[in-house]
């Protein structure tokens, strides 16, 4: 490619003198000698791609946005695609086609070609085309690549046997940046917790991002105690002890958001651990329509929450969602004519005008007690955390009987399993029968990473559990969802509405099985059926929903 300078020279484009100059940036400033000679003004970038894309017929992409297939992205990583500012476009055959605004020397292709096990197509396109497609196809995955790379160039090793470790953890220190890109790096990826484990030789650092556990860092051993030592401070603990287990907070602030890092120092065998939860204090409520439920259900959820006394429950395992949704619905019965009192534990998000009250075992505020004095503080709606024993059961569907529209959540699979719960706990099935109103039972799926959407390969036992016949799909893991392959989560839901038949069922004190059928019957779609819906829209994968159910 160096004839380049040549070329504009006799296009007259340029002069000799001016090739020079551009030269001598190219080298000094170890930029191409293209993106020399534009920024110097000799040239612009149009005249240099129409140069290029005629003297070796390299064809230029239209103007625009570019179009990039996301299911390419994992073959560039966002270093590559920076460092060679290119970004992967779409297959040609068994070549990969990159947008480039300046085609590199056979050195660079082949050294790419390797790296990548694919071969390079280059079509021309401007520095702004690729810079603005980077940003939308790589963003947030950038500062902690750079955070990585800071460690790396810094060589901290090294540093580490020349410098005081307290100067290594100075504001400006490298373990600080690093420390502040890991906590960054979480809220962007919005983890839930981040875990700093050293587990013999091995020291990674993983986030739990929408449930799951995944390594995002493996910094070198020996920087384990800088790191949860900068931690440690930053949480104001004691930074000499290392046999007790401590806890303490960190207010952190990314963004304009301040977040509250709750954090949990444990010594394990090869050193400590470290555990920060991070709990975003701005979390809002969300509408009913975001949850992810069918417009079917939605309609449904409407009819249950538009009586005016009566119980409806919640069922799920823990992490499934289930205060999500209630949430949702007492934001919406919130209005002036109506008093709304909650019993939680813990309150996780605040919501205006509504009397939230924190459950304390320790001085016997439980969920019966609690329910007890808020009956005589007048209210409309109830919100019981959860239903787990036979006081509370009991007392939940007495508030309910006497004109007060009651919610919690029962720990249980599915709808049918409820009311059998309640007569396990103590609660009459006639009693049950009068005052239930229906039932919502729900899971939390991934959704697919819809920039690495592939067909998924569904092993045959899991197609047969399942009954599926089509085709699934599956995220493989690119930039956008931090090589995961979903991101974000949503509900598959079930919800029962007691009519006449399940009254009656309920009476009879049927099993859960025989309640499922009359529900079926009726026409609730079950969490496995509203899960295959998912699956057929492609929101989420075959693995996820047998992970799930
Ligand atoms: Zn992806």
């Amino acid at each position: 490619m160096k004839q380049i300078g040549n070329i504009l020279i006799e296009k007259g484009l340029i002069t000799q003198s001016q090739l020079e100059k551009g030269l001598k940036i190219s080298r000094d400033q170890n930029t191409r000698l293209g993106m020399a000679l534009i920024d110097l003004g000799y040239i612009t970038e149009q005249e240099l791609l129409s140069t290029l894309s005629k003297q070796f017929g390299i064809p230029m992409l239209p103007p625009g946005e570019l179009v990039v297939d996301p299911t390419l992205l994992h073959y560039i990583t966002p270093q590559m695609a920076k460092e060679y500012s290119i970004i992967p476009i779409s297959q040609k055959g068994d070549a990969i086609l990159l947008a480039t605004f300046d085609p590199m020397n056979s050195a660079i292709v082949g050294r790419l070609e390797n790296q990548i096990s694919r071969r390079i197509i280059f079509n021309l396109a401007t520095n702004e085309q690729i810079n603005s497609a980077m940003k939308r196809y790589y963003l947030g995955n950038e500062d902690m690549l750079s955070s990585m790379r800071y460690i790396e160039d810094y060589k901290v090793d090294s540093v580490l046997d020349t410098i005081d470790p307290d100067e290594a953890l100075l504001e400006s220190g490298p373990i600080v940046k690093f420390v502040n890109q890991v906590l960054i790096g979480a809220i962007k990826e919005r983890a839930s917790d981040v875990h700093i484990e050293r587990d013999g030789n091995d020291f990674h650092i993983r986030y739990r991002i929408d449930g799951i556990l995944k390594t995002m860092f493996r910094p070198k051993l020996s920087l384990h105690p800088m790191i949860t030592s900068r931690i440690k401070v930053m949480a104001k603990l004691d930074v000499s002890e290392h046999r007790i287990p401590q806890d303490g907070r960190i207010m952190f602030e990314s963004e304009g958001y301040k977040i509250d890092l709750r954090v949990a120092v444990c010594p394990c065998i090869d050193g400590e651990n470290v555990v920060l939860r991070i709990l975003n204090t701005q979390n809002k409520a969300l509408e009913l329509n975001q949850l992810g439920f069918t417009p079917k259900s939605l309609e449904k959820v409407n009819t249950l929450i538009s009586h005016n006394f009566g119980l409806i429950l919640v069922a799920g395992q823990t992490g499934s969602g289930k205060t999500t949704t209630l949430y949702s619905i007492l934001q919406k019965l919130n209005r002036e004519s109506v008093k709304i009192i909650t019993l939680e534990d813990p309150v996780e998000i605040r919501l205006p005008t509504l009397n939230q009250i924190q459950i304390n075992p320790k001085v016997d505020l439980t969920f019966a007690s609690g329910l007890r004095s808020i009956l005589r503080m007048d209210p409309d709606i109830i919100l019981v955390g959860e239903i787990r024993d036979q006081e509370t059961a009991v007392l939940a569907t007495n508030a309910a009987m006497t004109g007060h529209l009651v919610f919690s959540t029962v720990h249980c699979g599915n709808t049918s399993e409820v009311p059998v719960r309640l007569a396990k706990m103590g609660v009459e099935p006639y009693l049950t029968a009068n005052v239930l109103l229906g039932m919502i039972a729900q899971r939390l799926v991934r959704v697919n990473c819809t920039h690495c959407l592939h067909e998924e390969n569904t092993p045959k036992d899991l197609r047969e559990k399942l009954g599926i016949d089509f085709a699934t799909y599956i995220g493989r893991g690119c930039a956008a969802c931090a090589g995961i392959g979903y991101r974000g989560r949503t509900c598959i839901e079930e919800i029962t509405i007691v009519d006449n038949e399940i009254r009656q069922k309920i009476i009879e004190r049927a099993t859960s099985q025989e309640l499922e059928d009359t529900a079926i019957k009726q026409g609730t779609v079950t969490l496995k059926e509203s899960g295959i819906n998912k699956i057929r829209n492609h929101v989420t994968s075959a693995t996820e929903l047998a992970r799930v159910l």
